[in-house]
This record gives C-alpha cells, structure tokens and sequence, in this order.
C-alpha cells in the first residue's frame, strides 16, 4: 500500500490543507535555532503554489499540553517561512474563530496561510474529546497533504482524523515521500551487511524496535544509557548510572535471541563515567570485562576502546541505520564518544540513515550533515516505521491503486 502522490491531486484553485512537523528547536527567547524542519517542506508549499492552489499549513510545536501559551507560538515560524518563501504568510492566531473561517474561505491561488500551534488545544493529541475540532479544521481545505512526516506515528486529530475528510483527495507530500522511500530500504532489501546502531537513554521506548530489528540486521551496536540495562541483564554492576528496571527482562531476551539467531550485539566494552551528573565532573574509564562501573560512578560516555572496537565493523557495513547519542553528547566533556562514531559512520560509503532528534543534533554540531545519505526529520516516526513497516498518518491517508 501506497499513500496518493501530490501529482495525483487536483489542486488547481483549490484549498490544500498541508499537515507540516515545524517543531523547530529555538532559544527560550524564541529564535529558531535549526529550520530544516521549515525547509524540508518548502519543495510541497512552492509545488502546490505553483499549481495555482492556495495553501493553508497547520502544525504542532513542543508540548503545550492543551493550553495557549505564547511560549509555544508558531508566530516566529511565519515570519522565518515568510523569508524562505519570498511571499506573505498569513499567520492565524484564533484557528477556531469566525475570522479564521473567513480568511481560509477567501483565499486566493497562491495564498499562504499557517495556523497557530495545533496543540493549544486538547482535542489534537485527544481526537475523542471533540472530534468537531478535526471537522472545523478540515472544512478549511479542498484537498489533504501531509508532508509532517516527524508526527505520523501519533494518532491525533491533523493526522489521522482530518484526512477521513477527504476521501479519494488525500495525498503524501514530498518529504514524507521522500522519507517513505528511504526508511523502505531498510525493511524491504537493504545491502548487507545492515547494521542498526541504537543509542539513548530511554531502552523502554526503544525496545519494540530493537526486537523488530533482530529479524532485519546482520549486527546490532547499542550504546548511551540503553546499554546500562543491558549489562545489569548480564550481572555486570553499572554503579550509579541510569538503567530501567523492568527493561532487564525484556534485554536478557533480546541478548537470548541474538545468540541464537548468531546476531552479534555489540555493547561498549568500557565506559567513561563521572562522579557526578554534570559537564566538570570527575571522570574516568571502566573497562566493562573488569566487573563494570564501580559504586559512585555513573557511566556518561562510551570508551576509547568501544570506538575502536567497533570502527573497522561500522566501516563494513553497506547499510546503516543510527538513532540516539552514544552518551551525554550535550556536555562537551562527554560527547567525545557520539562524535567519534558520527564521524566513522560519516565516512562509511555505504547507505547511511540517521533518525532522531539528537543523532541529527549531534551531526550537525560536528558538521557532517552533507555525509550522509538521509537525515530523517522524524525520530519516533522512523523507529516505529522501522518497527511496523507503516505509520497511522500513512494508513489515514487515500492510497493508491495498484
Ligand atoms: P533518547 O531520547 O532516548 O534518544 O535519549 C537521548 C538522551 O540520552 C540525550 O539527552 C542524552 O544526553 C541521553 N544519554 C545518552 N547517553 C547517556 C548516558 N550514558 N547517561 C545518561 N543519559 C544519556
């Protein structure tokens, strides 16, 4: 199954209601700091103009739980979409009032128009508390596109509840396109060897991926704080460093069904850890075989040796899939470790995809965006299009024909 292209659609003088992901990183004073999220989607915006259809854009930003809050206004996005465009973008402060109503059905070809942030109201993560909010947005469009590719795993209203709208008139945008076609190559014939390489700290979002992914690689690398669950499954001590409880089960299994699946897991073979949680800490290196990390020491980084281990292997691979930093990448003193491998994997020739806000932070403070094959702008999206082959926004929207 296929999502409808944007070339399927008719959008000549008509209303395309465009779901965006412009949930950009910006200071506390509202300067966007990283806009390839606004970008990504400009090719969808300049097509549809150019088609002669007016465009009205909705999206999210951060987590304003339901409530208006200037903190989390996209009114700063207009502004920067409005210089990339070259053209005048009408930012909607009020979605759901008889102005907005207005100004959406005025609109002319060639018009742009971005709603306010999406989640200032509850019924968007909570479709079932008011589906009319789903309804009043959709009676805004002619024609449905969803080019927000970052929030197509999450069943709310702009994503899977506004295209039921629009029958036979819903279509995926180029980025989400775009990102379809390489996060497939993936799951449907990647070259091998293909090997996922998953940091992080939070293993219980990431367990469902990394068992899908046994059935998919020919190696799994797990670092960041995921690994620490893993070696407590093993019987290592990890001293102070962080790790989930009810995660060691579900590890022992995975560490089971690598050995008899003959799937090498690579974890760190020494970790630098520090007395305490911040950048000027104490630090020091704990090779694992030793016994692990002693009591008082929490781990924050992998070691000189993991690096080492594991770059003649990473380089091997013709396929690799990246998600979440191999340690506390934020403080400087231990994002040697994110660094080193962000570099290898730069240098592999093979296919190199990378998923997630971090790793795509990290890439980017060290200035190898251009080194890779994909970046993809959607984190959660990518690991569970990873996990389940599909997405609720894929599946909301009109698919093609075969
Ligand atoms: P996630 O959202 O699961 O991808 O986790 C990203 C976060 O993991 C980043 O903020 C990192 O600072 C954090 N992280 C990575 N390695 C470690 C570690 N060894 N200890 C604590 N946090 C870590």
């Amino acid at each position: 199954m296929k999502p409808l292209s944007l070339s399927d659609l008719e959008v000549n003088h008509k209303k395309a209601l465009v779901r965006v992901d412009f949930n950009v990183p910006m200071t506390p004073d509202s300067v966007i700091t990283d806009d390839t999220r606004i970008q990504e989607v400009l090719p969808t915006i300049r097509y549809l103009l150019n088609q002669g259809a007016s465009v009205i854009l909705m999206s999210h930003l951060g987590r304003p739980k339901g409530k208006k809050d200037p903190k989390y206004s996209l009114a700063p996005i207009a502004q920067r979409l409005e210089k990339l465009l070259g053209c005048k973008v009408i930012f909607i402060a009020d979605i759901l009032s008889s102005e907005a109503e207005k100004i959406c059905s005025q609109l002319r070809p060639k018009e742009v128009v971005l709603l306010e942030n999406l989640r200032f109201y509850e019924a968007e993560e909570n479709p079932e508390k008011d589906p009319s909010f789903a309804q009043k947005l959709a009676s805004y469009g002619d024609v449905y596109v969803d080019d927000g590719f970052g929030a197509m795993h999450r069943a709310h209203s702009s994503v899977t509840e506004v295209p039921k709208y629009f029958p036979k008139k819903s279509a995926a945008g180029f980025l989400v396109e775009k990102e379809l076609s390489y996060l497939s190559t993936l799951i449907e014939n990647p070259k091998r060897d293909f090997y996922a390489l998953i940091g992080g700290s939070k293993i219980s979002t990431k367990m469902g991926v990394l068992i899908s992914l046994l059935h998919k690689v020919d190696a799994l690398f797990v670092g960041g704080a995921m690994a620490y669950t893993f070696f407590k499954a093993q019987g290592f001590d990890i001293g102070d460093s962080l790790y989930e409880e009810d995660q060691i089960s579900p590890a022992k299994n995975i560490l089971e069904a690598c050995t008899k699946k003959k799937i090498p897991l690579h974890l760190p073979v020494d970790i630098v850890a520090a007395k305490e949680f911040n950048e000027k800490a104490e630090a020091k290196v704990f090779p694992i075989q030793d016994g692990g990390i002693a009591k008082g020491w929490q781990g924050m980084d992998i070691g000189p040796q993991t690096i080492q281990t594991w770059k003649p292997l990473l380089l091997k691979a013709k396929t690799l899939f990246w998600n979440g930093p191999l340690g506390v990448f934020e403080f400087k003193k231990f994002s040697k470790g994110t660094e080193a491998i962000a570099k290898i994997l730069s240098e592999n020739r093979g296919v190199t995809i990378v998923g997630g806000g971090d790793s795509l932070a990290a890439i980017q403070n060290f200035g190898l965006k251009e080194k890779f094959t994909h970046l993809s702008t959607g984190g959660g999206a990518s690991l569970e299009f990873l996990e389940f082959g599909t997405l609720p926004g894929i599946e909301a929207l009109t698919q093609k024909k075969c």
